[in-house]
């Protein structure tokens, strides 16, 4: 029997696109090879519903962060910075890496920092360069909710504004264009649904200019390149990752068959249900209620629950794959992946198994509340 990946990423990949795989190297200076990435920026434009250019790295999101921070920071900006976890606290260490002077809105785990916190930030700092958050903090289970109103903050002092949306984008609306934002970056593994390996990245015209005319001391991530050899020729200036190309274009596919708004409804519907379904079988969410993420159902462990036997006895005996907690959070919680192929199914699944392993365990859990639960929440799907 498979493993049922519930993990943060990656996900479970559809098997349509790991045949697409299969397709032969082709030369990546050639005209299939044109035909091939230009139909991955066209598809990538429309989930991120944006007309900006985009470059999809052959590399993990990290890769696409990295870029997304050398190619604007330089020593002596001023960028500010919400900080509530693994993820927000290594982009701020990469921007702290470039000299730059970093203000940092330090919120709890669990926890994000007020829109009204980010605008004080902004009121006392006119002179910032660049405001960077991360939309979806995977380490923790938390989602930003006012991406759509920073762009009056950062238009109102000139700033660029920066969205690392690794753990989210494809399953929550992040209209790039709508919402103003000049870089924003993902990876292919999480609620795109591909394997890991290609990290989209897209830039807008004024990010693009400054891009162009202050590059970075970079070969690979030097973003003016990949913006060179696209405007010329459609290729990328280094050598692709093919066979992760094909597959992420598939995964595209069937992301935009099915729809982004249906796509964005399955995510909130599953992670309602998952969070409903494992609170009344006695689980508390560990996130704050309004800052709780939709494709990260982050929970407490249940007195004394240990997590290396929790896990193992989850994936060893029914199969259902979860991540731990990380860093100080390590053995507190575990973190259930909602993203990506996530049904009804799914759901269902590992609300189930989670009880039994519960069970199992000593613990006494109301496995049927869990479930009906669930079930009710899903029924909108
Ligand atoms: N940023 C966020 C929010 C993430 O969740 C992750 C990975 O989980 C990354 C960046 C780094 O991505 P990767 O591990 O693919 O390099």
């Amino acid at each position: 029997m498979e493993y049922l990946s519930m993990l943060p990423g990656p996900t479970n990949v559809p098997n349509r696109v790991m045949r697409a795989m299969l397709a032969p190297i082709i030369n990546h200076r050639s005209d299939d090879f044109v035909e091939l990435y230009t139909d991955v920026v066209d598809k990538t434009q429309q989930v991120f519903e944006t007309k900006n250019d985009i470059v999809a790295l052959s590399a993990s999101g990290t890769g696409a962060v990295e870029a997304g921070v050398v190619n604007l920071v330089k020593k002596g900006d001023k960028v500010i910075i919400p900080v509530n976890g693994e993820f927000s606290n290594r982009l701020s260490q990469l921007i702290e890496g470039q000299g730059a002077n970093v203000v940092k809105l330090e919120t709890p785990p669990g926890q994000n920092a007020t829109f009204d916190q980010v605008k004080e930030a902004f009121d006392n700092n006119k002179d910032v360069k660049a405001f960077y958050v991360v939309h979806n903090e995977t380490s923790t289970g938390t989602m930003v909710n006012y991406l759509d109103r920073i762009s009056d903050l950062t238009s109102r002092n000139d700033a660029f504004y920066v969205v690392d949306s690794v753990s989210l984008l494809g399953g929550a609306p992040l209209p790039v264009d709508k919402w103003g934002v000049d870089v924003c970056m993902t990876g292919a593994q999480k609620a795109i649904a591909a394997p890991p390996g290609i990290s989209p990245i897209s830039v807008s015209p004024r990010a693009k200019k400054y891009m162009q005319e202050n590059p970075p001391n970079t070969m690979y991530f030097n973003l003016a390149r990949y913006f060179k050899y696209y405007d010329e020729e459609k290729h990328t200036p280094f050598t692709p990752a093919l066979p992760l190309l094909y597959a992420y274009r598939e995964a595209l596919a069937i992301l935009l068959e099915e729809g982004l708004q249906n796509v964005f409804t399955r995510h909130k519907v599953c992670s309602d249900a998952l969070y409903s379904g494992l609170s009344a079988m006695g689980l508390s969410p560990f996130a704050k209620e309004e800052d709780r993420s939709i494709s990260i159902v982050a929970l407490n462990y249940l007195d004394g629950l240990e997590d290396k036997i929790f896990r193992n006895t989850l994936a060893n005996k029914f199969k259902v794959l979860v991540a731990g907690g990380f860093g100080n959070l390590k053995g507190k919680v575990f973190r259930v992946g909602c993203m990506g192929e996530v049904s009804p199914y799914h759901v269902m699944r590992t609300i189930s198994a989670i009880s039994s392993t519960l069970a199992m365990m000593g613990y006494e859990v109301d496995a049927q509340a869990g479930l009906k639960t669930a079930e009710e929440k899903l029924k909108s799907l």
